[in-house]
C-alpha cells in the first residue's frame, strides 16, 4: 500500500492545436473527482466565449511582471508574444489536499516544472501527423495566418524536445484520448507505472521521427 498522501504534479503540454484544452476539458467531465487543473495567468487577450478565472486569469503586462517579482509563480513563460505562468498558491494547496494536480503548459514551463519538482509527470500532446495539426489549427479559425505560421514553426521547434516528455498521447479519437490520460495519470499516482508502457515515449521512437520530419516542411524561421 502506498503512503503517499500528497498528490502527483502532472504537465500535460502538446502543440498547439493538438487538442489539449479539449482532452482537458473531457477529462474534467468525466473524470473530475481525480483532479485539480490549474488556471494559469496570461498577457494575451481573451479568445471569444473564455471567461476570466476558469480558462485563464487575464493580465496586464506590468500585473504579470509583478507576479514574477513577488515569486508568485511556479513557472513561466513567453509564448508567441504574450507572457503565460502558473499561479503557485492554488498548486500548492491541492497537492497538499492529495490532488493530482494537472497543469496545461508549454514546453520551456513544463522544464522549469520538471527541474523544480523531478517527481512531475510529463504528457505530450500531438495530432496523428503535422498535415493534421495544421488543417486543425486553420479550422479552428481564431487565429490570423501569420499566427498559425508562427504556430507551426513553434511545432517544429518543440518536436526536438517532445522526446524528454515521459509520455506520448497521439490525440486520434477524443473519448479514446481522454480514458488513457485518465489512466495513465492514475497508475503513476497509484505507483502501477509498469502499466503504460505502451505510452512511454521510448516506445514511440518512430512516430517521434516523422513527426519531427513533417514538421520540419512547414519550418519557416525563427519569428
Ligand atoms: P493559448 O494561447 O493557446 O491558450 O496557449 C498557448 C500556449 O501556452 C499553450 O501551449 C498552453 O499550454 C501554454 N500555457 C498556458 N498556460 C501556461 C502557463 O501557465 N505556463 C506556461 N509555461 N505555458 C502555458
Amino acid at each position: 500500500m502506498s503512503t503517499k498522501t500528497k498528490g502527483t504534479l502532472v504537465v500535460v503540454s502538446g502543440f498547439s492545436g493538438a487538442g489539449k484544452g479539449t482532452i482537458m476539458k473531457g477529462l474534467m467531465e468525466k473524470y473530475g473527482d481525480n483532479f485539480a487543473l490549474s488556471v494559469s495567468a496570461t498577457t494575451r487577450s481573451p479568445r471569444p466565449g473564455e471567461i476570466e478565472g476558469v480558462h485563464y486569469f487575464f493580465k496586464t503586462k506590468e500585473e504579470f511582471e509583478n507576479m514574477i517579482a513577488n515569486g508568485e509563480l511556479v513557472e513561466y513563460a513567453a509564448y508567441v508574444n504574450s507572457y503565460y505562468g502558473t499561479p503557485k498558491s492554488y498548486v500548492d494547496q491541492q497537492l497538499e489536499a492529495g490532488k493530482n494536480v494537472i497543469l496545461e503548459i508549454e514546453m520551456q514551463g513544463a522544464f522549469q516544472v520538471k527541474e523544480k519538482f523531478p517527481e512531475t509527470v510529463l504528457l505530450f500532446v500531438t495530432t496523428p501527423s503535422a498535415t493534421e495539426l495544421r488543417n486543425r489549427l486553420v479550422g479552428r479559425g481564431t487565429e490570423t495566418p501569420e499566427v498559425i505560421e508562427a504556430r507551426l514553426s513553434q511545432a517544429c521547434r518543440e518536436s526536438m524536445r517532445m522526446h524528454e516528455y515521459d509520455y506520448l498521447i497521439i490525440n486520434d479519437d477524443l473519448e479514446k484520448c481522454i480514458d488513457s490520460v485518465n489512466s495513465m495519470i492514475m497508475n503513476e499516482s497509484l505507483g502501477n507505472k509498469e502499466l503504460n508502457c505502451e505510452y512511454r515515449m521510448s516506445s514511440n521512437q518512430e512516430f517521434i521521427d516523422k513527426m519531427k520530419q513533417e514538421l520540419n516542411e512547414f519550418w519557416k524561421g525563427d519569428n
